[in-house]
């Protein structure tokens, strides 16, 4: 082990006291305080929080412990291995594409790659039944979480506006907004303001002036492969190395395949395996911080003969009610070079067509970006969602630097029969894989085609010419949501399951609802929130 701590080189056997070799040898062999599965953007922040004030964390994750330096590289193929690859069924009238599009794996998860958007949800989003008589209400409302949406913000430096117009954090952000902004982000604010659209500098988890030992941004528009240079946060490059200096244990490569009660029914120990061994780690508090689609398939696999229909699952929610963001793409040729694989991807947002307006004939809404793209994910995607094959296809991407992109961020409503089962099939854990079910909704649909016209009149607008829309889903979130009544719900407002009363569930498995945009900041706050009830509960023993 160096004998000096290298802030560059994140494996965890790097750390002193991180890890032992040898998985016989852990840092807590009888009992940890918390046991999180996940490392990804609420396991490190959550491991961060808890073992700053001393209590005893390991981490189990399933992915790698990425190295940035020598494991990233500017290579947008190289790089799908980021996301989790593992088989997983799909069916439902739109089956979703599943990979690096939506899932993260390996330390720091999703917010390896991430694009690092930063946007708290609004007020409405967390009353969502109340207004619209629809989906369902958070078991908290936006205040709740205020607190800890500044706390991050400030943790993390979020770049952005000093006057932010919508929802009820109306800025300023802790970090000067980015400068300059892209041509393709220029183009979209230049249609956005021909059209009486607002639009700003979007709010993001990316350096724009050192901090922390972190560089600035470079702008060479790599985000989604993993930030070479550290500039974009991730879980992986701020609050895991700082939760190992804390005393934090990660074990990485070593898959959670069940989690085991004791005779009174608390959650006693997580089982994994680690290069065909299995493994035990106790914990006095389990938390599952393994996203949207392995959260489900993790309790319904941990089913007992007290428990028959899958952990946590007295109310038959789990695995249901999955929701990814609609998220097409709408491309446009320019006469002016507008290069869309030039700097962070997202640097101009309107979310001007958020909230409900009846008179679009759907409820809720969606956040309109400037969406830059590499050339792989261009070609890909016009090949694959935009039917565009051939002499087309190699026309267009000769001239690949005469387009320019916008996304949608859609809000999807919240559906039972969106979810997640177990297959007959079994991976190479003995688990049974995930089957997951998804069709879009009447309203969904309605709102995709709202913004997709929206797009290409902005788009005219700044002097395009709107060619190809790429249908695309982003963002998964619930499949254990949370809420006040046990009877539809399977975790409460701080987390907590409410069958098993020491085991928590804190990442994006828990949205009741997806919101009209970016869901990271939440999960964020949400984790920090999580974290603090923790640490009070079992300072009263009460967990
Ligand atoms: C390409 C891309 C771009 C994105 N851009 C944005 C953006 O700009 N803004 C935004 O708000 N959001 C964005 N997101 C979404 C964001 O990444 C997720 O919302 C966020 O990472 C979710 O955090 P989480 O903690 O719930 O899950 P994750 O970060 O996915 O972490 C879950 C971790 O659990 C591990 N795990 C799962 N099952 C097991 C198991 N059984 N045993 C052990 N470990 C397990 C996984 O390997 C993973 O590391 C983007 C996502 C992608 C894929
Ligand atoms: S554009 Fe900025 S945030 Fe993105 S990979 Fe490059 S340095 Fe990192």
């Amino acid at each position: 082990m160096p004998e000096e701590r290298d802030p560059h080189h994140h494996h965890a056997c790097h750390y002193d006291g991180a890890r032992y070799d040898d998985l016989n040898h852990r840092k807590y062999p009888q009992e940890a305080d918390v046991v999180i599965v996940g490392a990804g953007t609420a396991g490190g922040i959550m491991a961060y929080e808890l073992a700053k004030v001393g209590l005893r964390v390991v981490v189990i994750e399933a992915g790698p412990f990425w190295n940035p330096q020598s494991d990233f590289a500017s290579d947008e193929l190289t790089m799908k291995h980021l996301g989790w690859q593992d088989t997983r069924l799909v069916d439902g009238q739109n089956p979703l594409k599943l990979g690096k599009n939506n899932s993260g794996r390996g330390v720091g998860g999703g917010s390896v790659h991430w694009t690092g958007v930063y946007l708290p949800f609004h007020e409405s989003d967390f009353r969502m039944k109340t207004v619209e008589g629809v989906g369902a209400d958070w078991p908290f409302g936006y205040d709740e979480l205020a607190p800890f949406y500044r706390y991050i913000e400030k943790e993390i430096a979020v770049s952005g506006p000093k006057k932010f117009p919508w929802g009820t954090f109306n800025g300023p952000f802790p970090y000067p907004e980015r400068e300059p902004i892209s041509a393709n982000a220029e183009m979209f604010r230049i249609g956005c303001e021909r059209l009486g659209i607002r639009s700003v500098v979007t709010p993001l988890a990316i350096n724009s002036a050192p901090f922390d030992g972190r560089p600035p941004c470079i702008n060479r528009g790599f985000c989604n492969e993993g930030c070479m240079p550290n500039a974009k946060y991730s879980s992986l490059v701020h609050h895991v190395p700082k939760a190992i200096g804390y005393g934090a244990e990660f074990l990485t490569d070593c898959m959670v395949t069940q989690v085991e009660l004791d005779e009174r029914g608390r959650a006693k120990s997580v089982i994994f395996t680690h290069e065909g061994v299995e493994y035990r780690q106790r914990g006095r508090v389990i938390v599952l911080a393994s996203f949207a689609i392995e959260t489900p398939r993790l309790l319904l696999n941990s089913k007992t003969t007290g428990h028959p229909d899958g952990l946590c699952n007295s109310s038959g929610t789990v695995g249901k009610y999955l929701m990814p963001h609609s998220s097409h793409d709408v491309y446009a040729r320019f006469e002016q070079e507008i290069r869309l694989y030039k700097g962070t991807p997202v640097m101009a947002t309107t979310q001007d067509f958020y909230e409900t307006q009846l008179d679009r004939g759907f409820i809720r809404g969606y956040t309109l970006h400037a969406h830059g793209a590499r050339p792989v994910a261009m070609s890909t995607g016009l090949a694959r969602d935009a039917g565009v094959w051939g002499r087309r296809l190699r026309e267009s991407m000769l001239d690949f630097n005469h387009y320019g992109r916008l996304t949608m961020v859609g809000e999807v409503l919240p559906d039972e029969n969106n979810r997640v089962t177990l297959a007959e099939e079994v991976d190479e854990y003995g688990m049974p894989m995930a089957h997951v079910t998804f069709s879009y909704g009447e309203n969904d649909l309605k709102l995709i085609d709202h913004a997709v016209e929206q797009m290409k009149s902005i788009l005219k607008a700044a002097g395009g010419e709107p060619e190809f829309v790429v249908s695309d889903t982003a963002h998964l979130m619930g499949g254990t949501r949370m809420g006040a009544d046990p009877e539809d719900s399977v975790v409460n407002g701080w987390c907590q399951a409410h069958d098993v009363p020491n085991l928590f569930i804190c990442s994006a498995a828990v949205f009741p609802t997806s919101g009209s945009g970016n869901p990271t900041a939440t999960v964020m706050a949400l984790a920090a929130r999580t974290s603090k009830h923790m640490i009070e509960e079992l300072k009263k023993q009460t967990i």
